[in-house]
């Protein structure tokens, strides 16, 4: 039995397809999707056919066209990510939003980052973060969800797209969700008083209808990553503040670690690239060198 934890596109009679925002379905994919081996996704827009409208029950016919599919998380029409980091209580971890932003490049998926929780740090902190990232073109946003400052922001982003939420736990995830929502109720997790941390709530991937043709995707174990089927050499693609130095280097093909003139390290000498997000990149570009040597 297939349960969809998301709403289906429904059209019975197969004359123009109508999206019920309101109505679920309990759906068993028919066998032809096995033998396939396609999967349905969260985020797909599927055919119905109903089965009984008293119980809710139907059969899933069709998979509609996927605009994209993503491996990780595996959901599908996705427009953007929203990656919330907290300020404090987590403070960022510069290495593990990295990371995302590297996942989300290698998909192709435009991000913006929201740093949550200003309201516990001074302004030059919340900007110091700020400023890393918008010098690597990403579009940042700073918010308190405590005290809804930010929250217009972020509404603005998210109407008519559907977006993937990541973060690490406790970063405030769960109560923007909640803020931002208008349908569908989520539960946020109880602080825990000893690690200081919101205990993880969500356990499968879910969309979440916000009104209209928006939509957040909420997804579990979507907390780390990595980057296992990247070559080393791929990975300075994923940095978009390099692309204005590349090809500038003596060496072709100069993966800007050790090699001499290297215009990424004239650059990062120039405080013209964040030295942390270079110290960031060698580092990961380490962590593949020695899979690549285990392979
Ligand atoms: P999640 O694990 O990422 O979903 O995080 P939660 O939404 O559960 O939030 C973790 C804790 O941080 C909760 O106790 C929230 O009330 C708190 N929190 C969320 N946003 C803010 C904020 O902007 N400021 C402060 N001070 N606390 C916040």
């Amino acid at each position: 039995m297939y349960t969809p934890e998301y709403p289906a596109t429904h059209a019975p009679d197969g004359a123009g397809e109508q999206l019920c925002y309101s109505t679920m379905y309990e759906c068993k994919a028919k066998g032809i999707f096995r033998k396939e081996g396609k999967k349905p996704l969260v985020g797909d827009n599927v055919r119905i056919e109903v089965l009984d409208e008293d119980d809710k029950t139907a059969n899933l016919v069709e998979i509609l066209p996927r605009k994209n599919e993503l491996i990780r998380p595996a959901v599908s029409n996705v427009d953007q990510a929203m990656v919330i980091f907290s300020l404090e209580s987590p403070k960022p971890n510069g290495a593990l939003l990295d990371r995302f932003l590297i996942m989300m490049e290698k998909q192709g998926v435009p991000v913006f980052v929201c740093f949550n929780k200003e309201d516990l740090v001074s302004l030059d902190e919340a900007e110091h973060w700020k400023k890393i990232y918008r010098s690597c073109g990403y579009d940042v946003l700073l918010c308190s969800a405590g005290d809804g400052k930010g929250l217009d922001e972020i509404e603005t982003r998210l109407t008519g797209r559907t977006t993937v939420v990541a973060g690490p736990s406790g970063v405030g995830k769960s109560t923007i969700t909640n803020l931002m929502q208008t349908e569908i109720c989520m539960e946020t997790g109880e602080i825990s008083r000893k690690l200081k941390r919101g205990k993880h709530t969500t356990r499968h991937s879910q969309l979440i209808p916000l009104g209209g043709d928006t939509y957040l995707c909420d997804t579990p174990g979507f907390t780390s990553l990595y980057t296992a089927e990247m070559d080393k050499e791929e990975l300075r693609n994923y940095f978009p503040e390099f692309a204005p130095f590349e090809g500038g280097c003596r060496f072709q093909g100069c993966v800007h670690v050790n090699e001499p003139d290297c215009r990424i390290k004239e650059a990062v000498e120039a405080g013209k690239i964040s030295s942390e997000r270079y110290e960031n990149y060698r580092m990961f570009y380490e962590e593949l060198k020695e899979k690549e040597k285990r392979r």
